[in-house]
Order: structure tokens, then sequence, then C-alpha cells
């Protein structure tokens, strides 16, 4: 008891024994993971250009103009398609048609066994009225119910408190310094990035070292 910080002895010597028991419970976990969907868990690219395809069968896109590749969809091809593209994913139905990146679900399976607190962190897209109620209905639909309670939904992710934030994004910006420290999901949009650790489902408990 005496080796415990001060914080922790004055914790034990107030706390009643249930209240005692979730506080040692979550000193017990080392870390708090946000994890982003899009580009990350949801696979936005892929059912992009399948819902693309779909919706304009005779308007194939070109090859992609930018060299590195570019994270908004639009930026990488001819601007006459620019709104061909964004009615695709500013449509009703868009995110809820997202296929999972593959391995995605299994390693949330994992990782959410591990002592760390896990929570899918995403952002939604205003343009599409319906993108937050259907990426919680995608987390329920690929995940289960105990999981649409860890789902965070925001449009300033350095608001939210972490250790680690698994995200795509090259440069995620807010009105706080953010308290978690990214690491890059990788995706050939970001490839150029190597300032930050960078993961993938096949290689994440090697890098995160858990
Ligand atoms: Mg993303």
């Amino acid at each position: 008891m005496y080796s415990q910080p001060f914080s922790i002895r004055l914790y034990i010597e107030i706390l009643d024994p249930w209240h005692l028991e979730c506080y040692l419970d979550f000193m017990k976990k080392s870390k708090i993971i946000l994890i982003d969907m899009d580009g990350v868990i949801a696979d936005f690219r892929k059912g992009f250009f399948e819902q693309y395809k779909e919706r304009f069968p005779d308007e194939p896109l070109p090859e992609p103009i930018s060299d590195p590749a570019q994270f908004y969809i639009e930026d990488n091809y001819p601007v006459e398609f620019k709104e061909a593209i964004q009615q695709v994913y500013r449509s009703p139905g868009f995110f809820i048609k997202l296929p999972p990146i593959e391995g995605s679900l299994e390693a949330l399976e994992e990782m959410s066994q591990s002592e760390n607190e896990i929570f899918i962190c995403t952002s939604p897209i205003l343009e599409n009225p319906g993108s937050a109620q259907e990426k919680l209905a995608w987390v329920f639909k690929q995940l289960g119910e105990s999981w649409r309670r860890k789902v965070i939904i925001t449009k300033d992710k350095t608001l939210v408190k972490g250790d680690i934030l698994i995200d795509d994004k090259p440069e995620i910006k807010g009105v706080c310094k953010a308290s978690w420290q990214q690491f890059l999901y990788e995706q050939d949009y970001n490839k150029h990035i190597t300032d930050r650790p960078r993961l993938n489902w096949k290689n994440w408990k090697e890098v995160l070292n858990i």
C-alpha cells in the first residue's frame, strides 16, 4: 500500500468496495484506443467504386490524374466528374452498403479482449444527412449490439480523449491539441506520410505492441 502513489492510496481509502472495484478495473485498462471507420474498418473506396458503377454504368471514371493519390476521391479525377462522385457518397444508403475492410472486424474483436478500452471514432459527412445514423447501423450490422455503445460520432476528433487514434486521414485538424497519438492506417493515398507510425490489420499487434 505505501509503495502506491498518493492519489491511488487516497482512492483506495475513500471509495466503497463497489466503486473501488470499478476504479481498480479501470486502472488495469492500459490505453484508450480510438478507431476511425471510413478507410480503416469500412472500405469507403471499394464501396464507392461499386456504387459509382451501379449509378453511372455508362460514365466510367477515367484513370486517376493525381500522383500521389489524394485523400478525397474527387481530387483524383478531372473536375467534370466531381459532381457525380460527390452525388454517390452523399446519397442515402451509401454508408450502410460499405463492405468491411478485410481483417478489420476480427482485429476489433481481438483488440476488445485486450486490457484496453476500444472506441470507434468517426466523422459524419454533413452533406449526407443520414450518414451518422447509417454509421451506427453499420456498426450494429457488422459488429453487433455491444459495439454500437462504443461509437463516438464527431466532426472534431481532437476533442476526444484517448491515447491512440488509428486513422487513415493524413491531416486531422480540430480546436484542441489532440491527447492521442495517431497511428496511420495504411492506404495508397497516405503512403507518402512517414512522420508517424503506420499500421494495417495484418501487423497491428506488433505495431501497437498489444
Ligand atoms: Mg477515415
